[in-house]
């Protein structure tokens, strides 16, 4: 298990008065581009890349560059010996970026940070926002359902798996937010999750696809020594199953991107409800470990490959 974290504590002060938010401009036109990490306090690999490109003084050469961390409240109580309590403070970040929420009355830690950072994100043209996985699995990026999302994380070239969803019924992603998830909207946003939270091999994803995506946006081209993956390969989501029932079991211990041949084919029982696969060659993306099996989350999304032309397989 990989458990060290970087201290960000030195940046706490910001650049515009917004904690934790650094943002650089070159003076050249161009577009504004963000990494963001931190979203889920415990998904340390996007601190550490954050935190490298911080130390070391990147700078944009066209354009504005700005490096956040966001749930710093939850990330500064992470703990080795517990880490997957800091995955919040009193709920997830990334399910509170619909509209109605920002503006309504409900109050919590999580909301009111990301109220903070609301009229920032609303500046930012092309955002890369770095987080984890619960379970091992290779990395994958997730591009939205935009045609324009799809194009975008092409256009990166890593990580090598990316997945077409429109997100969560529990609440707006990040990565969904304002321009970012509407179809003809040129600002484009990929969440990448570089691994499981706890391997350093998630840590390498980070720093590879940050600098990946300073390279392929302009912002600072060269930046990345590593070539995009020649053949990224896309799963579009077809369903993602809401748990209902307080026991939800699957039929066997599923990894991301297992895949399942024939439709029909049960792969876990919430309550006494089978929850069956709707399509041959299915694949299971991200099945939520036990932990995170409750009502209202979502247990496991499922997809069909998808070929680089755009057809569905
Ligand atoms: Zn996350």
């Amino acid at each position: 298990m990989f458990l060290d974290t970087p201290d960000i504590t030195p940046y706490r002060a910001g650049t515009d008065g917004l904690a934790y938010v650094h943002t650089f401009h070159s003076g050249r036109p161009g577009p504004h581009v963000c990494i963001n990490a931190l979203t889920h306090g415990n998904e340390i690999c996007g601190a550490w890349a954050v935190a490298a490109l911080l130390d070391e003084g990147v700078r944009p050469t066209a354009g504005t560059l700005s490096l956040s961390f966001a749930n710093v409240e939850a990330f500064s109580r992470f703990d080795r010996n517990n880490p997957e309590a800091t995955r919040w403070v009193d709920e997830d970040m990334n399910r509170v970026w619909d509209e109605a929420t920002l503006d309504g009355p409900r109050q919590s830690q999580e909301l009111a940070r990301a109220r903070e950072m609301r009229a920032f994100f609303d500046t930012v043209d092309f955002l890369l926002d770095l987080h984890s996985m619960h379970t091992p699995g290779p990395a994958l990026g997730l591009c939205g359902a935009t045609a324009g999302g799809l194009d975008f994380a092409r256009r990166l070239g890593v990580p090598e798996y990316l997945v077409i969803d429109a997100g969560h019924s529990a609440g707006k992603r990040l990565r969904d937010y304002a321009g970012f998830g509407d179809e003809g909207n040129p600002r484009q946003a990929l969440l990448v999750e570089c691994g499981f939270h706890f391997e350093h091999a998630a840590v390498v994803m980070a720093h590879r696809a940050s600098r990946r995506f300073l390279d392929a946006t302009g912002a600072c081209p060269g930046l990345c020594a590593d070539a995009p993956f020649p053949d990224v390969k896309a799963v579009r989501i077809v369903d993602a199953v809401t748990i209902r029932h307080p026991e939800f079991l699957f039929t066997r211990d599923w990894e991301s991107m297992d895949s399942v041949p024939h439709a029909g084919t049960v792969i876990a029982y919430d309550g006494d409800t089978p929850v069956t696969t709707p399509c041959d060659d299915c694949v299971l993306v991200m099945p939520a470990p036990e932990r995170y099996r409750l009502p209202g989350m979502t247990a496991v999304r499922l997809g069909r490959r998808e070929h680089g032309d755009g057809a569905s397989a």
